[in-house]
């Protein structure tokens, strides 16, 4: 097992962290699946409002293949279908029934999936809803059947600051895991799977089976653990630029779906925020943010990542792709005399803040300290990239319409962490720079 070491990041001692317990919470009457969160697609609807749909049921597909399918979570009606700007599809609302009825396949065990025809494979977790759990870099759009990667990642901690814990999603679900490692392993030779230091010793009691399958510990230092990150650490060679990842919770799905034949529905999800630390929650996919916070204090912000992530609405549904749910409270906003206050429990990475020094608890909110203003090449953000990259260059050149000064600059290695915005003293939107470039890039030459 190796150590990464990560010369950069944010050490920091955030004050709100979930619970390490885990609750389940009840069906909801009604469940989302999103297709506005999912990066790259093209949503083409295949059902209609008032259509009654099983479990495991094709919703929408991507037009760019149609084979790839996401299903329903929940037995019931679509209830509504709503679209965005151009009337791209966002969400399809499922009215729930209190049984499900699954749509049923033959399942397969170890030795079968080992044994199965590799298209055999893919076909069947395209139609099962599970294949786009699979990612490929640089733009994180869903992994390519016919490419055989030189890499796989398997992100046991996520991508998150607050990601859930490995050992709860493990938790009866060794067996999955075990699965899901098994096809791995049909599409590439090399499975680096990474997690934080602090995951480990939950990992060895849960399974000394899992333990022995990891190949690299990160630090606590966040991103290190994000696979944008680790693979920038550790690859050797120009083929590994477009390697696969996959989040623990993904894999752990693969597994189950081809065990039992049946689309697994649920997820573990953490809530973060003011007051109380709360429990991991066992939820069904597509759990509508109601049913999962209460009522939000007024003025808070939701969103599905601490650094980056979508904004959730009050009626907002958990998209595939999430599992954190972070309330970042809106704070005092202007201050009388602030630059005079110590800062005690103020994030900070400058020495701005007492609380640099003293290590406490640090209490985040939306307060931005003013407004967005012209770069003063402070070099925060270039301190903080764990890819060591120069985003305030990066910005420039894209700004100055040079995207091959940008590719040069490494924009194409950019994880998408948030920590750039997230320290730069100018409120300048770092991350959504680099990243619209980047999809429009990869748009471009797809
Ligand atoms: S450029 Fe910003 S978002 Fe990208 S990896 Fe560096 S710090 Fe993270
Ligand atoms: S942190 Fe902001 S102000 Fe400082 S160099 Fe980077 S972009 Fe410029």
């Amino acid at each position: 097992m190796k150590i990464l070491k990560i010369p950069r990041g944010f050490d920091l001692n955030v004050a709100e962290q979930p619970d390490l317990s885990c609750t389940h919470l009840a069906l909801p009457s009604s469940l989302g699946c999103c297709a506005g969160d999912i990066p790259h697609i093209r949503p083409k609807l295949l059902v209609k409002e008032g259509q009654r749909v099983n479990t495991g049921e094709a919703l929408f597909t991507d037009k760019r293949d149609t084979t790839i399918q996401y299903v329903s979570p929940a037995t019931g009606q679509v209830k509504t279908v709503i679209y965005g700007p151009r009337r791209r599809l966002m969400e399809v609302v499922i009215a729930t029934e209190s049984e499900d009825e699954y749509v049923e396949y033959d399942p397969v065990d170890l030795n079968g999936i080992v044994g199965m025809p590799r298209d055999e494979l893919v076909a069947c977790l395209k139609k099962g809803g599970l294949w786009q759990g699979l990612l490929r870099f640089p733009a994180l759009d869903c992994a390519e059947p016919d490419h055989s990667p030189a890499m796989i990642i398997v992100a046991m901690d996520g991508n998150d600051l607050f990601s859930p814990r490995p050992d709860i999603i493990l938790k009866d679900n060794i067996a999955a895991f075990e699965a899901g490692m098994a096809i791995l392993r049909r599409f590439s030779n090399r499975l680096s799977v990474v997690c934080r230091e602090s995951s480990l010793e939950g990992i060895w009691e849960i399974g000394r089976s899992v333990a022995e399958q990891i190949t690299h510990t990160a630090p606590d230092i966040y991103p290190a653990w994000h696979p944008g990150a680790v693979l920038y650490q550790i690859k050797q060679q120009a083929a590994e630029n477009n390697s696969w990842c996959i989040r623990l919770d993904h894999l752990v799905m693969m597994g189950r779906f081809l065990l039992s034949g049946r689309y697994p529905v649920e997820k573990i999800v953490t809530i973060t925020g003011p007051g109380e630390r709360q429990p991991h929650m066992r939820v069904r996919q597509g759990m509508p943010l109601s049913a999962l916070v209460g009522k939000i204090p007024g003025n808070s912000l939701v969103t599905t990542g601490r650094f980056n992530g979508r904004i959730l609405e009050k009626d907002a549904h958990i998209g595939l792709f999430e599992n954190t749910v972070n309330i970042i409270e809106a704070g005092p906003g202007e201050e009388m005399f602030g630059f005079a206050r110590p800062g005690l429990d103020k994030p900070t990475l400058s020495s701005t803040f007492l609380s640099s020094l003293f290590r406490r608890p640090a209490k985040m909110d939306c307060t931005l300290h003013g407004e967005e203003r012209a770069c003063i090449n402070c070099s925060y953000c270039e301190r903080i990239c764990p890819n060591d990259l120069m985003p305030a260059f990066i910005m420039k050149a894209l700004h100055a319409d040079d995207l091959e000064d940008a590719l040069a600059l490494g924009l194409m290695d950019c994880c998408r962490c948030g920590l750039c915005s997230f320290v730069c003293p100018s409120k300048i939107e770092l991350t959504q720079i680099l990243s619209d470039a980047m999809d429009a890039y990869y748009k471009d030459k797809e």
